[in-house]
């Protein structure tokens, strides 16, 4: 999907959910990385994030999302994720509350063993191995895989 079908595609989805005109720029941002769309108070422009459109229920729904944040506040309405109205539209819109986390964000962790007693740990992050023992026997730990 490029930019000006993204275009395309905002406008249309606008009209037939909300019956309502989208009169600005929807632009693909490459800087986004976990969420999925971002609305800018100032030019009223919309940022998607591309990764999400080989799911384009997802997608959808992040951008009934964006775009409720963009009518409500064009309105003068409550627009903001804490508001009774976002609330509300986001609901009879059926507009998706958080960005899915995607898959590949979810696996990416670091496997770690303790050499004496076999015992497997998964952290999301990087661990020293100086620094930490087995909770269970004490023993010394190290990388086993991502
Ligand atoms: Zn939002
Ligand atoms: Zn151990």
């Amino acid at each position: 999907m490029t930019n000006e079908q993204l275009q395309r595609y905002v406008e249309q989805l606008s009209l037939d959910v909300f019956s309502l005109p989208f009169r600005h720029k929807a632009y693909f941002n490459p800087r986004l990385k976990t969420t999925g769309g971002r609305y800018f108070l100032g030019d009223h422009h919309l940022d998607f994030n591309k990764r999400y459109i080989d799911d384009m229920k997802v997608f959808r729904g992040i951008v009934i999302h964006e775009l409720c944040h963009y009518h409500l506040h064009l309105a003068g309405m409550g627009h903001r994720h804490q508001d009774q109205d976002f609330k509300e539209w986001l609901e009879r819109y059926d507009g998706l509350r958080y960005s899915p986390r995607r898959q590949e964000d979810e696996k990416k962790s670091y496997l770690y063993e303790c050499e004496k007693c076999s015992t497997l740990y998964r952290r999301k992050r990087r661990m020293n191995t100086e620094r930490y023992r087995c909770g269970r026997c004490r023993g010394k730990i190290f990388y086993k895989s991502s």
